[in-house]
């Protein structure tokens, strides 16, 4: 697995890229904005390491253009801890959020855990038949990660693939916060309600629609055909 850091800061960039190669990974490092979108449209990395400081681009513009290109994970790193970047990054398509200054050991587990989550299915053989799931003009199709809405092909990140596969396995049942916690993230994520929250928000846009998924209030929610 290759991974590449987006990084300006020369100090922190070392760091980050010895301690990768010391726990195993191929890494590859640039600079700026561009230079990533470069080395993404190239086809090179299988995991983005994303600080949202960049001296060319806005990070939350590269973290978008990276999305839209490619399912690439990506772990946005910022030294701004406010919670609306936490929302905004999860919302922009980044995978997880790491907020500086961090451990590599903390770095390494965020990771591993995405990339879990996103490969689960795949690499553990999982499930073979049965992998799609239609609600309505809605087609979710686990083993190619696809998702697609009246034919048209639309992008998610793999916590929101996960959620909305997840609610579809009974489309118009209400599913408890706490089970779809539990089932969609993992115990290494904190600020859990409040990242379940931007991904239904996340989702209703990229859906188009916001009646797809109806809040019970103090309950959880439930995905529906909008009528
Ligand atoms: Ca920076």
């Amino acid at each position: 697995m290759q991974i590449l850091v987006v990084e300006d800061d020369e100090a922190v960039a070392s760091g980050v890229v010895e301690g990768l190669t010391r726990a195993g990974f191929e890494t590859a490092h640039v600079g700026t904005g561009s230079a990533a979108l470069e080395a993404v449209r190239a086809g090179g990395p299988d995991f983005v390491i994303l600080d949202l400081g960049l001296p060319d681009m806005d990070g939350t513009d590269v973290c978008r253009a990276i999305r839209a290109l490619v399912a690439t994970p990506i772990i946005v790193v910022s030294a701004r801890d406010e919670e609306i970047d936490r929302v905004l990054a999860l919302e922009l398509g980044a995978d997880d959020y790491l907020v500086k200054p961090f451990g590599m050991r903390e770095l390494i587990a965020r990771i591993r855990a995405v990339s879990r989550r996103t490969q689960d299915h795949t690499a553990e053989g999982l499930p073979p038949a049965d992998t799609t799931r239609n609600v309505g003009t809605l087609s979710i199709d686990q083993r190619s990660r696809r998702v697609l809405l009246a034919g048209t092909e639309i992008h998610l990140t793999a916590k929101e693939f996960e959620l909305l596969y997840y609610l579809a396995e009974e489309p118009g049942t209400v599913f408890q916060r706490s089970d779809i916690l539990r089932a969609v993230w993992d115990s290494n994520w904190y600020g859990t309600t409040k990242t379940l929250d931007a991904h239904v928000a996340a989702l209703r846009k990229k859906l188009g629609d916001p009646r797809w998924l109806t809040a019970v209030r103090g309950v959880g929610f439930r995905l529906e055909v909008p009528q």
